[in-house]
């Protein structure tokens, strides 16, 4: 298979290609231009091959998506046999097809109660946009239309579009060459327990952070705020677990206040940590809306799925002149993409895999905690399928190693190297396996990245970095 793949092309020829023409997602152009691109060819299972045959172990499933594994053949198979039926139709205003209308039904019998509302899009940041204009038009509609701030968290990303930009807010991604749209969101402070403040317990911090919030209702006043959106575990910002309580303390106060709860579950849904949603069965909340994406289709195709309460569809539904939601993609409950939704959610169920991801993601949580030792590693952290291991240069001040030192891509090489992939995100190394992985594997991630921080600790002490 693999060498049919990669003959059909020349590896050197494809580079310069893709060096030439293709403009990559968040790529940083120098060190693009010394290293290229690694071309992956093949997958199956939780492994990938590059168009050399070298086989890694993709410990990032692709990036938080792949859940159920590279290769299946009945996901193939569905999109090839919906592609042959009928490969579109719109789904404005009054037409339908099956797999969108069964899938929003699936997706409504999994949510938390009463969450039985689905609009779909093509991405988690067209998601994000349409849970925001959907908070907004249920404030409206609901006779608030003065509600429009959106309170979000630092340290969240919430997708690449002008509105996923503004309302996400990770360290870095703000730029002078942008203009983030104006008025519209304010950020708190970050749940990110291991760097909360000096001297504060867990409890107090959680109490800091909701009082924080409480004092911003006070101020932006709750009539003037639509929406709270939080990735209930915040992922590429730091793959941080919340703090005791500090979500349902949160929910309470959108409640309290009639400010709506996004939860950006794009990541979180779908097995990551052993929950289809994480929100309620992990967290202990219920929000008004969900978003996801990534795992709903395991990553075979772009989709996401926006879930929403009994409560906002009665609003946004009452009838009411000519009020409509003008909202919807061209690809908005695309048959393909939601057959091959229906079809993944099948096979998670069918071969237990919340079970599995539970199980191995307990083990693997066990397995990365040895790594805590290791004199530059400053925490391991995460639940189940979703863990960051992050650097320091000292223990005990978690003062972070100079950035030119690239901490985490040097080490994410390592691993590379020797049949790994890791995720690097600034000072952080990320896993995001597939939920099929075994115990086995499991022992080949903890000891071929254990190997790799301790070779690149000793490169650092010979440097006299540390
Ligand atoms: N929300 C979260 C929590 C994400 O991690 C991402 C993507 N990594 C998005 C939204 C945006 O999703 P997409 O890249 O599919 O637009």
């Amino acid at each position: 298979m693999l060498h049919q793949a990669s003959n059909r092309f020349n590896p050197e020829d494809l580079w310069k290609k893709d060096h030439d023409h293709f403009l990559h997602p968040y790529t940083h152009f120098d060190s693009f231009k010394e290293e290229g691109s690694l071309v992956l060819v093949e997958g199956e299972g939780c492994y990938v091959k590059d168009a050399e045959g070298r086989r890694y172990f993709d410990g990032i499933g692709g990036m938080w998506c792949v859940n159920v594994g590279y290769g299946r053949k009945e996901i193939a198979q569905v999109m090839a046999e919906q592609a042959l039926q009928l490969c579109y139709t719109t789904t404005f205003v009054d037409v339908t097809n099956a797999p969108a209308a069964e899938l929003a039904a699936k997706l409504a019998s999994l949510a938390p109660k009463g969450l039985n509302h689905v609009a779909f899009a093509t991405s988690g940041s067209c998601g994000i946009d349409t849970a925001i204009r959907l908070a907004h038009y249920y404030q409206s509609r609901r006779g608030a239309s003065e509600r429009k701030y959106i309170i979000s968290r630092k340290n969240s990303y919430h997708g690449s579009t002008y509105l996923g930009m503004t309302v996400g807010l990770r360290d870095g991604d703000q730029s002078p060459h942008f203009r983030y749209v104006p008025d519209l969101v304010h950020h708190l402070s970050a749940p990110y327990p291991y760097r909360r403040p000096d001297g504060m317990s867990i409890e107090e911090f959680s109490d800091f952070l909701v009082e924080e919030f409480r004092q911003k209702i006070e101020s932006l006043g709750a009539e003037n705020i639509a929406a709270f959106i939080a990735e209930p575990a915040q992922a590429s910002g730091g793959v941080t677990m919340p703090p005791p309580n500090y979500l349902p303390r949160m929910s309470k106060l959108c409640r309290d206040n009639g400010i709506l709860f996004i939860a950006d579950e794009v990541v979180t849904a779908f097995g990551r940590l052993g929950h289809m949603f994480a929100s309620e069965a992990e967290f202990g909340i219920v929000p008004d809306i969900i978003v996801t994406a990534k795992g709903l289709t395991s990553g075979y195709i772009p989709l996401s799925a926006v879930l929403f309460s009994d409560k906002v569809h009665e609003v946004i539904s009452a009838p009411d002149g000519d009020a409509w939601f003008t909202h919807g993609y061209t690809y908005s409950g695309h048959p393909i993409a939601c057959a091959v939704g229906l079809k993944n959610i099948e096979i998670i169920e069918r071969e237990d895999l919340l079970g599995n991801a539970a199980r191995v993601g307990d083990y693997l949580e066990q397995r990365l905690a040895g790594l805590g030792s290791l004199p530059i590693v400053g925490d391991v952290r995460g639940r189940r399928l979703m863990m960051c291991v992050e650097y320091v240069a000292d223990q005990k001040t978690k003062a972070k190693l100079p950035d030119e030192v690239n901490i985490s891509k040097r080490i994410s090489n390592e691993c590379e190297a020797h049949g790994l992939f890791v995720r690097p995100i600034g000072h952080l190394d990320v896993l995001s396996p597939p939920l099929i992985m075994t115990k086995q594997e499991v022992d080949f991630v903890a000891d071929t990245l254990g190997a790799a921080i301790r070779k690149v600790t000793d490169e650092l002490v010979r440097e006299k970095v540390i």
